[in-house]
């Protein structure tokens, strides 16, 4: 008898769904939090005869060093952590995964936050553990200090900003939290170009914190960049896991020269936070919608009957994220990327008619 994929593949495998990414042509795409910007025109020429020019025959520089020191230039990272680059974050959550998957161990996080944390725990063989956010989806310190103690994790990770609710935790949570975390605790900064903290310092200071971020909101999404910051001790052994050149070439061309240009990024990443209180303004004008307050570059807002609003808003060509069935305190949320202003108008529009419509 041949095998067959349900004879051969791992149970907890065929049990999952895969992560679904929608079909976004044609449509105002405010789903993913990506930038909606192009690259500065003043850069698209000079890119173009950079990437023409680089070596595709030949592998990437193996360790990044020109990739990394532009990143040293363009960010705090203290002098004596070192920089693990990743094929995007969600490579950076794998490698974490992968070392520390010992019969039995536990990735931990909050809920409700990315929804890769679990899964990554999952196809590694970790065990996932979480408590839940308050119903503001504010930290609840002492729940997590618990979750700590009773489920002893290997690695915890805080995304702050969090995904989807937007909102920042406090530095002086955070840190009690790292001194009580018996293993890692990675602080997931993918939003930090839209909010007022930083934590890259953190690892410096806290022997036990790593810091993640990604060039994925900064309008670099499409070349899946991201990077960890930590004491070389932890980095060394991570990086054996790393399967070489994971960074390609493109990639470390073309972020090399935009974060040449890094004042450029994040005058882009401000507009996108005016826009954003712009348009939590217009969307709390909407009847029934409650917006949650937000440091990054999306809304989560309740509307009754959330999942019909989506479909009309689909039906009218906007496509933003049904949250409303991912956890029990997401009931009737969406999530919304800040696009451009001229797209930020359709979606408003497009959701007052979705409103009176649905009566
Ligand atoms: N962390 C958080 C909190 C995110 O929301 C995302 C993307 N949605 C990621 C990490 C992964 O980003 P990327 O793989 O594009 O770097």
């Amino acid at each position: 008898m041949s095998a067959t994929p349900q004879s051969l593949i791992r149970e907890d495998l065929l049990a999952l769904s895969a992560y679904h990414v929608p079909d976004a042509s044609g449509m105002v795409k405010l789903d993913a939090m990506e930038n909606p910007y192009p690259l500065p025109r003043e850069l698209v020429a000079e890119l173009g005869a950079l990437l023409g020019s680089a070596p595709m025959n030949r592998y990437p520089e193996a360790d990044a060093r020109t990739l990394k020191a532009a990143i040293r230039g363009a960010l705090d990272v203290p002098a004596d952590c070192d920089i693990l680059l990743g094929n995007g974050s969600d490579e950076i959550i794998q490698l974490l995964a992968m070392a520390v998957a010992k019969p039995g161990a536990v990735l931990a996080s909050i809920e409700p936050t990315f929804v890769m944390f679990r899964m990554i725990a999952t196809f590694t063989g970790l065990r996932y553990a979480s408590c839940p956010l308050r119903a503001d989806f504010s930290l609840d310190v002492d729940a997590v200090l618990r979750l700590l103690e009773t489920e002893r994790p290997a690695v915890m990770f805080l995304a702050t900003p969090n995904n989807p609710t937007g909102n920042t935790f406090a530095r002086a949570d955070i840190e009690r939290i790292a001194a009580a975390a018996p293993g890692l605790l990675v602080v997931d900064e993918a939003y930090y170009a839209f909010g007022d903290s930083s934590h890259l310092d953190l690892p410096a200071r806290l022997p036990n914190v790593l810091v993640m971020r990604t060039f994925s909101k900064l309008g670099m999404a499409g070349l899946r960049l991201g990077f960890l910051v930590g004491a070389p001790a932890w980095l060394e052994q991570l990086d054996k896991l790393r399967l070489p050149y994971n960074v390609n070439v493109l990639t470390q061309v073309a972020a090399t020269r935009l974060l040449g240009s890094y004042p450029a990024l994040a005058a882009q990443a401000s507009a996108i936070r005016a826009d954003r209180s712009r348009l939590a303004d217009s969307l709390r004008a909407v009847p029934g919608v409650e917006v949650f307050a937000s440091d990054a570059n999306f809304l989560l807002f309740r509307i009754p009957r959330a999942a019909a609003v989506f479909d009309a808003l689909a039906a009218r060509r906007v496509l933003v994220k049904n949250v409303s069935r991912a956890h029990p305190l997401l009931s009737d949320c969406l999530r919304v990327t800040v696009g451009t202003p001229g797209e930020n108008a359709r979606f408003i529009a497009a959701l007052q008619e979705a409103v009176t419509d649905l009566g």
